[in-house]
């Protein structure tokens, strides 16, 4: 099928909602059928094998599957509402990832695009068109269908996804998806299916090729990452390169919340390091307690995280 049909009667992600999203009955996502881009920015933040010395290009789509009350790119994944947001055409886009690429940028990465996949692929293709053929990232919250993923298959070179939780009733409270678990395992699963667990590096130390999952440790939630990573170590592979993260900070919506209104403490992170020695991971990364106030955007600025 045409791939721009497939939004008219849209099932790309796993909430299934079947919505035009060439009318005003959207979906879910609350995402039309064009292309609404929260930023197109580089980014220094991210592990060193994306990022290197010049950072990596990042492509923010906005709204998103997925409405985690702790997100803290708020301002421009709210599927309702007022957010920050402009709307390019394909062009302008590929204009401006290449403006960057030319500054010796060669890894793009699609932040959150699991309701964008139809619009991540035509700016692949016109980047192939236009002879650009940088490292594509997907770095995704992992509530994909599967069979949308196989779809990736050779067109995504570094599968980035996050895998928040295994307690349903934590994905639902906090996320709006109690199916999360089951389906970010199966996604994960199909990623891993792709790529194994080695991750190809090129000379300068950039990835080319590979796997990368990510953990964010939430405060008052300790058994829900240890259950993640014992998921990751006895049905996919200890071998895997994970990147445990301890930069939780609660953003504006979810200042006061009685469980998650704070930071990580130490001897949370600590017990979540532990266990992950302890299954035996022995690539990736794990940011240090402090990193908390390392990583805040915002972006109402030009430059979201500078
Ligand atoms: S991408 Fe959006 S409209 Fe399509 S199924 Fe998912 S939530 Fe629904």
């Amino acid at each position: 099928m045409n791939d721009l049909k497939r939004l008219s009667n849209c099932t790309i992600c796993p909430r299934g909602c079947g919505a035009d999203r060439f009318s005003e009955r959207l979906g879910y996502c609350g995402t039309g059928a064009g292309f609404d881009i929260g930023s197109i920015c580089v980014h220094k933040g991210e592990e060193p094998v994306l990022s290197g010395s010049e950072g990596i290009c990042n492509v923010f789509f906005t709204r998103c599957n997925l409405q985690c009350v702790y997100c803290q790119n708020y301002q421009i994944s709210r599927n309702q509402g007022e957010i920050v947001s402009y709307t390019p055409d394909l062009g302008q886009i590929t204009e401006k990832i290449i403006s960057i690429m030319d500054t010796g940028i060669d890894m793009l990465g699609f932040v959150s695009p699991s309701h964008c996949i139809v619009q991540m692929k035509s700016i692949i293709a016109e980047l192939h068109r236009l002879e650009r053929h940088p490292v594509i990232v997907m770095n995704t919250n992992a509530y994909d269908r599967a069979e949308t993923l196989k779809e990736l298959e050779g067109l995504v070179d570094v599968w980035l996804p996050d895998f928040k939780y295994m307690d349903p009733a934590l994905s639902k409270e906090y996320s709006g998806a109690s199916d999360y678990p089951e389906i970010a395992a199966k996604s994960i699963r199909e990623m891993y299916r792709q790529k194994g667990a080695a991750l190809y590096c090129n000379e300068e130390g950039l990835a080319e090729s590979g796997l990368i999952i990510r953990h964010l440790i939430l405060p008052g939630h300790i058994e829900n990452s240890l259950q993640v990573l014992r998921y990751i170590a006895e049905e996919i592979s200890a071998s895997v390169h994970i990147s445990l993260m301890s930069q939780y900070y609660p953003p504006e919506p979810a200042a006061d919340h009685p469980v998650i209104g704070r930071t990580l403490r130490a001897d949370e992170y600590e017990r979540v390091r532990e266990e992950a020695e302890l299954l035996g991971f022995h690539r990736g990364w794990m940011q240090e307690p402090e990193s908390s106030s390392l990583y805040r955007p915002d972006f109402i600025r030009d430059h979201p995280f500078k």
